[in-house]
């Protein structure tokens, strides 16, 4: 069910608002060993369960999002909610202000879960990175969700929360939906203000909607995307899309990825991947396969660049302005040092040490600056597709989630599962991952449009979705 029919219901009466949160609080307790949720409050969500409750009685105007429930990443900043981004360092930070997108959210009468666990400071893919321990995945435990937005999925996966909002980079909000077997949208760069969104690697990052079916994220962009005079990147107008009952699959133009040999796939993604291509070509689409250069190496590139950003944007943790401070210093270098020794994780440490080392200027910079030439051979090569198609089909994450554990310590594996994620990220393109069995482990491709082309991405992928 959607979400615009779920908030009918609540207005008409016919689901008792009240009664349906005292369920959700039950099952998010219920599953507590799922390690979800970092900041949850019953009483916080009872209280604007109440408040909006009121408004409904006293036959007040209520707002487009009355009642829909949303679980949100913890990097992305809650007023009266710790922002830990799944790092000791920031254990006990709260923030004094709303993120743009969560006042927004909040005028249309959303309600708030709390904040969700994340892979620390939105670096994995695995859900393993957090301080706060691993998240599990609610269709198998002992399966990792996915990351970096991986309370993000498993909420939604979970039915916990009807939409989830999360950080994408590098393919986080498509990976842990994939895994997680629900729906997860990476809009064009520049569509969503990620004022109060904590920065990883600032030319990539991009927050995203995840949710259990394509429609529910029509309303949803439609609040949060467009202009904010807050961040400089986002796009000069107003969101309003519209599903288009006229559009069809029939003749539209749709570029696969041939010699898949090469990317090391896994047999479930290669023939889930496979069957998508034949649902689309029996509804009319026509599907042509292109030989991809450059994406192959995507993620190796991706180090480098989103490591030389990251290592810049780190840099703000230092024990005096944000967060944990060590007790162990004598002088103001210590007191920094030890501050990051003691604050960060492995993974983070990791990408602060590479990232430094790319940008020194001992060798001029020549491995950032090799990497921003690949970077943008590859966001060409993308680009100069999509001028003949209209969107691109590949699957979303290579490989199927493994063990929770198992390889935790293969950084590189790890980054291997994005490949036709991060050459999105790269191009600032949208991008949406659809299951082929929703809720159920296995395969989900990737749709990828033209820049500012999503509302016609979000009505293919309903389209598509519609004909499983
Ligand atoms: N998994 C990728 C990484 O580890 C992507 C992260 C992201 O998109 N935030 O960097």
């Amino acid at each position: 069910m959607d979400i615009l029919s779920i908030r009918e219901d609540f207005v008409s009466g016919k689901v008792d608002l009240v009664s349906f949160y005292d369920d959700v609080i039950k099952k998010i307790d219920d599953k507590k060993d799922l390690n979800i949720f970092l900041d949850f409050s019953k009483e916080k969500v009872m209280e604007r369960v109440n408040f909006l409750n009121e408004k409904l009685k006293n036959g007040e105007k209520l707002g487009s999002l009355f009642g829909i429930s949303v679980s949100v990443k913890d990097n992305i900043l809650v007023k009266g909610y710790k922002n830990t981004c799944g790092s000791k360092i920031l254990e006990n930070f709260s923030p004094i202000f709303n993120a743009t997108i969560i006042d927004r959210l909040l005028e249309e009468d959303a309600v708030i879960l709390g904040k969700v666990n994340m892979d620390e400071f939105a670096m994995g893919g695995s859900g393993e990175t957090s301080y706060f321990g691993a998240t599990k995945n609610p269709l198998d435990e002992s399966l990792i969700p996915g990351g970096s937005s991986s309370g993000s999925a498993s909420s939604v996966s979970a039915d916990l929360a009807m939409i989830s909002l999360g950080s994408d980079t590098g393919g986080s909000v498509r990976n842990p939906a994939s895994f997680c077997a629900c729906v997860g949208y990476k809009p064009t760069y520049g569509m969503i203000s990620r004022y109060g969104v904590v920065s990883m690697a600032s030319s990539l990052d991009q927050v995203g909607i995840l949710s259990n079916d394509v429609k529910s994220i029509l309303p949803i962009i439609n609040v949060i995307g467009g202009f904010d005079e807050m961040d400089a990147v986002t796009m000069r107008d107003a969101v309003n899309f519209k599903e288009d009952s006229e559009f069809s699959l029939n003749g539209i133009k749709i570029a696969t990825v041939s010699n898949l040999e090469q990317y090391e796939l896994d047999e479930v993604v290669l023939n889930d991947y496979k069957k998508a291509i034949e649902n689309l070509k029996n509804q009319g689409a026509i599907i042509e396969e292109v030989d991809f250069k450059y994406i192959k190496h995507s993620t190796n590139v991706y180090n480098v660049v989103m490591s030389s950003e990251v290592s810049s944007n780190m840099s703000r943790f230092d024990g005096i302005r944000y967060g944990y401070r060590t007790e162990n210093y004598e002088s103001t270098r210590e007191l920094f040092t030890n501050t990051r020794s003691e604050g960060f994780g492995e993974e983070v440490k990791r990408r602060i040490a590479m990232g430094t080392f790319y940008l020194a200027s001992s060798n001029n910079q020549a491995l950032y600056k090799k990497g921003l030439e690949v970077r943008d051979l590859i966001s060409k090569e993308v680009n100069e597709v999509l001028s003949s198609y209209d969107f691109i089909l590949t699957p979303t994450t290579t490989c199927l989630p493994r063990k929770i554990g198992d390889e935790k310590d293969n950084a590189l594996s790890a980054y291997a599962g994005d490949t036709f994620n991060v050459p999105v990220n790269f191009a600032g393109l949208p991008a949406i991952s659809v299951p082929l069995n929703l809720k159920k482990i296995g395969g989900s491709v990737q749709f990828i449009g033209k820049r500012f082309d999503d509302e016609k991405l979000l009505n293919l992928a309903m389209n598509f979705e519609r004909g499983l």
